[in-house]
């Protein structure tokens, strides 16, 4: 009895199959095949746009919510939201970036397809550095993140500044995802760390443990004693005598806004 039911059962089961096949294939073949192809790909394009669209939008939460992390975690207050941007860009392609902050435009565009929380959290520094000194109109910050730039910084010499400015925005997200590092420095030249492990994230993992000290006594007013301050190329042969530099400029403005404040 129960097997003769599953025969029954799977017998039902082919004609219905068969029947689907036998209607599409008739459908298919009446109409025209390839209106349907293309009605088919328009809808499946239809539904990858609003994919996209969609995590679009989640990204645009994602770096919302990251500012206001930041906020908690390190004390500050973002001037402004950034502007953001998802469409394919040669210039960031090329340097295989999943994210880059754009000066000029306000703008941190992001890879939608390999960005990560600390991409988002990496960029929001570059933006808070930013506003920070347009707020100070500190004219000696010029750094330009663009790929010109980064082609002029391999004949010019601005290695100094994309140091500090890399090693900021790492110390943004080392700080807010909670990540304890060594912020020792090694070696005493910048030259000894490139030989040493010289990757592309190498301006940031070194960057990093040179500012995290500074902007530990606090970061709106180290930020802006390293931008007023940048690392020369000679600074750049003694790492740690100049983190020790303006460790004492710190310190002495610090100590100087204590005086003035004094009654
Ligand atoms: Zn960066």
């Amino acid at each position: 009895m129960i097997n003769g039911r599953k025969i029954k059962r799977i017998g039902a089961g082919a004609l219905i199959l068969l029947g689907v096949t036998t209607s599409e294939y008739q459908a298919g073949h009446y109409t025209s095949g390839r209106t349907d192809i293309q009605k088919y790909e328009a809808s499946m394009e239809r539904k990858s746009s609003d994919l996209v669209l969609a995590k679009q939008e989640k990204v645009r939460e994602e770096i919302r919510e990251m500012a206001q992390k930041q906020e908690t975690v390190l004390g500050i207050k973002h001037f402004e939201k950034p502007k953001i941007s998802f469409e394919p860009n040669q210039e960031n392609t090329l340097r295989d970036v999943t994210g880059t902050y754009n000066q000029e435009k306000d703008e941190i565009w992001i890879d939608l397809s390999r960005y990560s929380s600390g991409t988002l959290s990496h960029e929001l520094g570059h933006f808070y550095v930013d506003k920070l000194n347009e707020s100070l109109n500190n004219k000696n910050w010029r750094y330009k993140k663009g790929f010109l730039s980064f082609l002029e910084s391999l004949f010019s010499d601005d290695r100094g500044t994309k140091l500090v400015a890399e090693g900021i925005a790492d110390y943004f997200k080392h700080k807010t995802k909670g990540d304890t590092l060594s912020s020792g420095l090694n070696y005493k030249s910048f030259d000894e760390y490139l030989n040493e492990d010289g990757g592309s994230d190498a301006y940031a993992e070194i960057g990093y443990k040179l500012v995290a000290p500074i902007l530990d006594r606090g970061i709106n007013r180290g930020i802006e004693t390293l931008t007023r301050n940048l690392p020369t190329n000679r600074d750049l042969k003694s790492l740690v005598k100049y983190q020790q530099r303006v460790l004492r400029i710190v310190e002495q403005n610090s100590s100087k806004v204590k005086i003035t404040t004094k009654p």
